[in-house]
């Protein structure tokens, strides 16, 4: 028992069971110099696992620092790996829910709007996006003229928006009041019964169990598996109909439909929680060591003189640094996003360079923060006539 409460439940019941102090609170926030990188405002981290619903929280969150303005650059839509996974599931979502010319879709917390402009694009259907973080000038678009940005936090006086399918991806693990966020999405459908509604996140049960710390960081607040993303929906007046996990199982996708009142479970996969609370235990038991190792890792390669560079820039790589403390082990840290060239990690310090830089630094090792491009990697170095040592963690 602690004295924190769950988000998404209300119960008091949770277990703390894993702790990183003085993390930035942003790992996606473009940084212009070193010295405002290292002065970034930094916040803890502490996960708490909730025994009646399954539901990870960092309890020591403090949503005031939260700040998504223009300059959070959370895009990855520079990968062709990505851009293909994106094109999926639009057509995924537009053949099974019949998006087309007449219908809306509503996305809340589009981010720079690559999701809803494809959906858009490839189905015929207008689109409304909100997010504070949107970029007018990043939307050249043959449906520009369906669509239509807001560029705010989705809230209350946003629920007079009515659209025919409402989607919601990477948002909710931003939340820190989910049940709260989910009565409001739920009420701003109203009495519409037939609206579908999809939500993409990550998956916690990839990171309790690889375990991949290097996913846990201060933006992300709110931590689902299929059970407890399942029964946060049901518990606010949905009916989840279809759980599932894509983008070589880094993420959580689910499908609902607006109900009446809360709904019972039907799907095999809600059923996790004796699983999850055994993860959680396992986590704790085994991510001390594990830390401990990857240092060392990187310790040893400095130690042999040999040049490490890593490839992505995003909240993995700041997670990864801060975490193991290993700002000054990597010499060079590159993205294939333009936008980021120049710019420094938050609570890191590390500049953030084009991959073509790499031509001059010469790494002797590659460490791929998601393994999931390790195939676009090796291509790119090997264009740039390279052939380091080329790792994923
Ligand atoms: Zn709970």
């Amino acid at each position: 028992m602690s004295d924190h409460v769950c988000k998404a439940c209300g119960s008091t019941d949770l277990d703390l069971f894993y702790k990183v102090d003085r993390i930035p609170v942003h790992s996606c926030l473009m940084v212009d110099s070193r010295a405002e990188a290292l002065a970034f405002p930094k916040g803890d981290l502490e996960l708490g696992f909730c025994n009646a619903c399954g539901f990870i929280q960092n309890v020591k969150f403090d949503p005031k620092p939260q700040n998504y303005s223009p300059a959070y650059e959370e895009t990855q839509a520079f990968s062709p790996r990505f851009i293909r996974f994106l094109e999926e599931i639009c057509d995924d979502q537009i053949r099974k829910f019949g998006l087309k010319p007449g219908k809306t879709a509503l996305e809340i917390g589009c981010g720079k709007g690559e999701f809803l402009v494809t959906l858009c694009e490839r189905s015929g259907a207008s689109g409304i996006g909100i997010d504070p973080g949107y970029r007018p000038e990043r939307t050249v678009s043959e449906a520009a003229d369906r669509l239509q940005f807001i560029q705010d936090f989705y809230g209350p006086k946003y629920r007079h928006l009515q659209a025919d399918h409402v989607s919601c991806r990477h948002t909710l693990e931003h939340i820190h009041e989910v049940r709260t966020f989910m009565e409001l999405v739920r009420e701003s459908i109203g009495d519409r019964p037939h609206v579908d509604v999809f939500f993409e996140l990550p998956d916690a049960e990839r990171v309790l169990t690889e375990p991949a710390f290097w996913d846990i960081y201060y933006e992300h607040c709110s931590y689902f598996t299929y059970g407890s993303l399942a029964r946060l929906f049901r518990r606010t007046g949905f009916d989840v109909t279809n759980l599932w996990k894509a983008y070589d199982d880094q993420y959580l996708m689910l499908e609902a439909k607006p109900v009446d009142g809360p709904t019972e479970p039907h799907l095999a996969l809600e059923d996790d929680l004796a699983k999850t609370r055994a993860q959680v235990a396992q986590f704790k038991a085994v991510i001390g060591p594990e830390l401990q190792r990857l240092r060392d890792q990187f310790l040893r390669w400095q130690s042999e003189g040999r040049t490490v560079a890593l490839w992505g820039s995003g909240s993995k790589a700041v997670s990864l640094i801060t975490t193991l403390k290993i700002a000054e082990q990597v010499a060079a840290v590159v993205d294939i996003n333009p936008h980021k060239h120049g710019k420094f990690l938050a609570g890191c310090g590390n500049e953030i360079l084009s991959p073509q830089a790499l031509t001059e630094i010469r790494p002797d090792v590659v460490v791929a923060v998601n393994p999931i491009y390790l195939n676009e990697i090796g291509q790119d170095l090997a264009k740039l006539g390279l052939e380091p040592e080329l790792t994923a963690l």
